[in-house]
């Protein structure tokens, strides 16, 4: 029986833009000139949704399950990391509600991929499209975003724990019966 606890998680994520890399955000490739350097594929995206979900779960962050000095994890797609700590929160027991997740980003333009992302992060997660939300903003030429230095990304999710198998209710039945076998 799954209860209505809820519990919600935030992440963050910048990484730098440079020359000679693919750009991968959210799961999906991105025409551009530059891309985003990492340890790994350098998805802000997912590396946001992956902190976020482990906040949810109280698990800790990324860097700690994946650390960039592990050889394992160099150039490894960042979605192979979410899948990981996907099945993490539901062995634990949870459920995924709803993810929402802003992109800043100067450059390149990204409205004409936010719907891929969409269908690519609730693949991931297991969930419909209709419970990822996705926008992208730009920083208005402020700072190292602004500068199309740097993207971005920040999200937050709502998880379902399980709910206690005994009600409270059924507690209070109990005790008695429990109380008269302790004193025969
Ligand atoms: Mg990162």
């Amino acid at each position: 029986m799954w209860g209505r606890v809820v519990r919600v998680g935030q992440g963050w994520d910048i990484h730098r833009l440079v020359a000679g890399r693919a750009l991968r955000l959210g799961g999906i490739g991105v025409p551009s000139e530059r891309g985003l350097l990492g340890h790994s594929d350098g998805d802000v995206v997912l590396h946001a949704v992956t902190d976020a979900l482990l906040g949810a779960i109280a698990a800790g962050d990324i860097g700690q399950h994946f650390p960039d000095t592990d050889p394992r994890y160099r150039g490894i797609d960042s979605g192979v990391l979410l899948t990981e700590v996907r099945a993490l929160a539901e062995r634990r027991g949870h459920r995924i509600g709803n993810v929402d997740v802003t992109i800043l980003a100067e450059r390149p333009k990204l409205s004409a991929h936010l719907a891929a992302m969409q269908e690519r992060l609730a693949e991931l997660l297991g969930i419909a499209p209709a419970q990822v939300g996705i926008k992208a903003k730009t920083a208005e030429g402020l700072g190292a975003i602004g500068a199309g230095e740097a993207i971005a990304a920040l999200a937050v999710i709502a998880v379902t724990a399980r709910a206690r198998r005994r009600s409270a209710a059924r507690r209070t039945k109990r005790q008695p019966a429990r109380a008269r076998r302790r004193g025969a």
